[in-house]
């Protein structure tokens, strides 16, 4: 059967009411901040999108002086049904400006629309709405009595998903009494930056949230800080290591989500059409670059050749290109350098003997973007199946009984998620116990809810986030 031919189905840039330049955000105030400009540019045509003010160090301190007032004198008193009230409001603005906020996230990140569309931006708004519902029952989470909030949280986050990064980070912060000062990355600092005004169209308090933009070294001294009570991180598995060293004998709390090289496991009694499926969005969703994708495919032998087929037969109808239109499934790779890494690791796959195959799709001349690829024949020792390649690239490793799917599964020095695909629930609830992951899917991949607890073990970090479990790290129990 053919592949259907589309025509473009672009969404307009102009939803994105791009400006020219784009500022700190400290006491309720766009700011100019003391850093040096930097120029965020579009992945997908490497035109320079906006001119961003940054922070400096000094600018650090402003912020967390202003979320400290803020905190001691506004948001810690607040009972929580007012708090609530500002939670809710920033969560339906957040879906009133929702086309806005998806079209700016794929101009600046590269993901494809329908996926800024329909996942990152309503996750984003219903991280908000669940939280606003904690406000007011803390009292009943678990954690005694009127569980008391931390202080000043200093929040540092990543490109791959940077509104609902954000909305993990606050929602929960804010939910428990805690006021913020956030760093979002360096090459994804706009759709935070619109936040940051709807946090003053809610009329959040000043200083409750503060935004600054800027390069590792903000991030390192906000770490740094000595008024933080608390840093919440989500990036590499090197940088979290450095913070962890950085916070270590401070009574800074500190929660890690880092780093994964998830195993999706498939057993020859799977629903083989579904769990292709579920490979793909494993694997390609925001172009493999999820902390939690699956990288790793561990498929049964008698099944891995009929596996291999399908999958590439399904692989090859992905299209990739132009974030904005709504047929794109691959979007581009967030930067110069993220594309350099999977290449690179793509090559050390063919020097090690793997067998690469790449999707013949149409591949834009012009911007960062890089083909589907399926590794057949990958061995554990292999640095694909052990680094986080962080790009659209799976490993395919085989097995033949559950006891050695658990022992590959578990051969990795992270442990933030898994998949199973069986039909037997006996099967999945053996596994589930077995593998050493935060999240394990069943039938299913890439599933998210905001009262389903997320994070993971070893070196893919620690503390968790949503759910009840989440409000934890914002509270001192
Ligand atoms: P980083 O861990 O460097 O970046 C994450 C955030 O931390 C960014 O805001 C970054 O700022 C900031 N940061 C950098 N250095 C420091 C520091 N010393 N102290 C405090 N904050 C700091 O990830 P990269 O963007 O460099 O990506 C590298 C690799 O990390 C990827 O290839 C991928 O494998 C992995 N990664 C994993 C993620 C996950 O969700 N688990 C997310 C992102 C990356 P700035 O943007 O200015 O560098």
């Amino acid at each position: 059967m053919g592949i259907f031919e589309y025509a473009p189905a672009p969404e307009s840039r102009a939803i994105a009411n791009l400006k020219d330049h784009y500022r700190p955000f400290i006491n309720g105030e766009f700011v100019d901040g003391s850093g040096e400009p930097l120029k965020t540019i579009n992945p997908a045509t490497e035109e320079v999108l906006a001119e961003v003010g940054t922070a400096s160090v000094s600018d650090v301190d402003t912020a967390v002086k202003a979320a400290r007032k803020a905190y001691n004198t506004v948001w810690s008193k607040m009972p929580g049904s007012e708090r609530a009230k500002y939670l809710f409001r920033i969560a339906r603005l957040i879906q009133e400006r929702s086309r806005e906020l998806a079209v700016l996230e794929s101009l600046d990140n590269g993901k494809p629309i329908k996926e800024s569309r329909d996942s990152d931006v309503p996750t984003a708004a219903a991280h908000f709405f669940y939280h606003a519902g904690w406000a007011d029952k803390l009292d009943y989470a678990g954690y005694g009595p009127n569980p008391r909030p931390l202080g000043v949280a200093g929040q540092i986050i990543p490109w791959n998903f940077p509104l609902l990064m954000l909305a993990w980070k606050i929602a929960p912060a804010l939910a428990t009494g805690n006021t913020v000062v956030l760093k979002p990355a360096e090459t994804t600092p706009l759709t935070a930056l619109v936040f940051a005004e709807i946090c003053q169209q809610a009329e959040l308090p000043p200083g409750v949230v503060n935004i600054l933009p800027g390069a590792g070294d903000i991030g390192a001294s906000l770490v740094e800080h000595s008024d933080v009570d608390k840093i919440a991180f989500t990036g590499s598995t090197d940088v979290g290591k450095l913070i962890q060293r950085q916070v270590a004998g401070t009574a800074k709390k500190l929660t890690l989500e880092l780093g994964g090289k998830a195993a999706n496991v498939v057993f020859d009694d799977a629903p083989l059409d579904q769990a292709i499926e579920g490979i793909v969005n494993g694997i390609f969703f925001n172009q493999g670059h999820v902390c939690c994708a699956g990288s790793r495919l561990l498929v049964q032998e008698s099944v891995a050749a009929e596996v291999l087929e399908k999958l590439q037969y399904r692989v090859s109808t992905l299209r990739i290109g132009d974030p904005l239109d709504k047929n794109t499934d691959i979007g581009a790779i967030n930067s110069a350098e993220q594309l350099a890494k999977i290449q690179g690791l793509v090559e050390s796959g063919d020097a090690e003997g793997a067998e690469r195959w790449t999707s013949p799709c149409p591949v834009p001349d012009r911007g960062f973007f890089f083909a589907p690829t399926v590794f057949a024949n990958v061995q554990q020792s292999m640095r694909i199946a052990r680094e986080e390649i962080f790009g659209p690239v799976l490993s395919v490793l085989t097995f033949r009984t559950p006891e050695e799917a658990v022992a590959k599964a578990n051969n990795t020095p992270y442990g933030l998620s898994a998949g199973i695909w069986t039909e037997k629930g006996s099967r999945i609830l053996w596994m589930a116990n077995q593998l050493r992951a935060g999240v394990v899917w069943a039938n299913t991949f890439n599933r998210f809810d905001p009262a389903a607890p997320f994070g993971g073990y070893q070196e893919s970090g620690f503390g968790r986030e949503g759910g009840r479990t989440g409000l934890e790290a914002y509270l001192n129990v």
